[in-house]
Formats: structure tokens, C-alpha cells, sequence
């Protein structure tokens, strides 16, 4: 599942190999995978003759700047099976809960430069999706580089669960499933708790281990590199303390935490 962790290494590979070099054509053989009313003349017009000038990254959202002053910017979302891949490399070797294989029939876009290399989207499962001019306004600070003061926003007087806050983007950008999962069982809090009921001292450690796992896993090689995740399943036991995890649904999604350590 591309996280923060995939999407940052998505971006250095654009970043090194995708940038300044002219734009021939655009594939867009999915009408579903173009968002916001996007279709696929209008992505290959906007895009063709153009070059890459800047990969950046917010959240989860890659961002592809192009030139000529007005040039527009290419969003790229990865949704839970989404890969990046410029002339036969990929981003990352491989990703939790689905396939390394490269299969034509998962291309669901690709940008070819003039060189006749490509950067292709491999998407198995269609829940990633193409953007031109995302509104980046409407994403939180990313995760990776978030300041307390901005987690202490993010986290507002929410009452939702302290997880599903955490994993909301339009209030923090770049969390998932199994980043929050990670980082709240280091931090030693419970993932059900109001988002908003924090202590000062649990914000500030929360704060620390959201930057800590973060960085981690990126060193790790990815999202699914954490200290709990070979825990968690059914019969997984706390690494830190021996206590059975327990699962629920929290936030929409599966979850699984400590009840010892973490409240
Ligand atoms: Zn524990």
C-alpha cells in the first residue's frame, strides 16, 4: 500500500529521472482513472511539448510541475496499489497486499517522452487517479515534516477517534493505515481516543513519534517495514510487552493496538 514513505520515493525517482525531457504524447487508455472531469485529449494537450521542471510532494499527493511559466502541474494519487515507474524502473520493489509483477493491462497512464522513454502509472486495482492543477489547498501539512503547532491544529477539538484524525488529509497529508497503526503503538495511545482530549505532553509525544516513524520507514524502505506490523494478525502478540493486540474497525479501517501500553 503506497503511504507517505512510497509516495516520497516515487518522487525522488521522478525527480531524478523524469524531469527535462520533452513530452511526445499521453496515454490515457482509463476514462476512470482521470479526475475532476479530466479526459484524455485534454490531459494530452495540456501535457504535450512540455517538461517536467519539478516532482514535489505533499502527503500522499505527487505533484509534477511542468514549464513554459503557465505550465500546468500533474497530480498523481496512488490509491492502494498504485505504482510509479519511469522507463522500466520502479519507485519502490514492491508493495504490501499486491503484485511486483508489470503487466501491460495495469498501465493506466503513461506520459512518453520524445526520447522514447516513459513514466508510466501500474495500477492493479484502478483506486489511484490522474489530476491536472490538484487543489493543494485542500490537503493538510504533510506528515513527514508536520510541526507541533500543526499537529496540535490538526488534531483540533476533534472528537472523531484520535486515528481517524490522524489519517484525515484535508488535516494532516500523507497518513495511512498502517503509519497511524505504527506510530500511536509507539506513542503509547489509544487509537479510539477523542482526537481532541490529548494532553499537552501526549500531543508533544505523539508529535515525536509520528516525525521518529516516519523517518524510519522511509529508511526501512516503506510503510510496511514497521516494529508492529509482523504483529499484526490474528494471534499477534505486543513486541514491546507480550500482550495480545487487539482489533477493531477504527476510523473505517482495521486496526490493531495494545491494550496494555497504549491508552
Ligand atoms: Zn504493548
Amino acid at each position: 500500500v503506497p503511504e507517505l514513505p512510497e509516495v516520497e520515493a516515487y518522487r525522488a525517482l521522478a525527480g531524478a529521472r523524469a524531469l527535462d525531457r520533452a513530452v511526445a504524447s499521453v496515454d490515457a487508455p482509463d476514462a476512470w482513472y482521470l479526475k475532476g472531469g479530466l479526459d484524455a485529449a485534454v490531459v494530452a494537450a495540456a501535457l504535450s511539448g512540455r517538461r517536467f521542471t519539478e516532482a514535489r510532494r505533499i502527503g500522499k499527493l505527487l505533484l509534477l510541475d511542468t514549464d513554459g511559466g503557465d505550465g500546468p502541474t500533474l497530480g498523481l494519487r496512488f490509491g492502494m496499489t498504485g505504482r510509479l515507474m519511469v522507463d522500466g524502473d520502479a519507485g519502490v520493489d514492491g508493495l504490501l497486499y499486491t503484485s511486483k509483477a508489470d503487466r501491460p493491462e495495469w498501465d493506466r497512464f503513461t506520459v512518453r517522452f520524445a526520447d522514447g522513454g516513459r513514466l508510466r502509472m501500474q495500477d492493479p486495482r484502478r483506486l489511484g487517479g490522474v489530476l491536472l492543477d490538484p487543489e493543494e489547498g485542500l490537503l493538510g501539512p504533510d506528515a513527514a515534516s508536520v510541526t507541533l503547532a500543526g499537529l496540535r491544529a490538526a488534531l483540533g477539538r476533534s472528537t472523531s477517534p484520535l486515528k481517524a484524525r490522524l489519517m484525515h488529509q484535508a488535516h494532516l497529508a500523507g497518513v495511512g493505515n498502517l503509519i497511524a497503526d505504527e506510530a500511536l503503538w509507539r506513542a503509547g495511545l489509544d487509537p479510539r481516543r477523542p482526537a481532541g482530549g490529548l494532553t499537552p505532553a501526549e500531543v508533544r509525544r505523539l508529535h515525536r513519534h509520528l516525525l521518529a516513524t516516519i523517518a524510519d520507514l522511509s529508511t526501512r524502505g516503506g510503510s510496511h517495514m514497521g516494529d508492529l506490523l509482523p504483529h499484526r494478525r490474528g494471534g499477534g502478540a505486543c513486541p514491546r510487552d507480550g500482550t495480545p493486540l487487539v482489533r477493531a474497525t477504527v476510523g473505517g479501517r482495521t486496526t490493531w493496538w495494545c491494550p496494555t501500553h497504549q491508552d
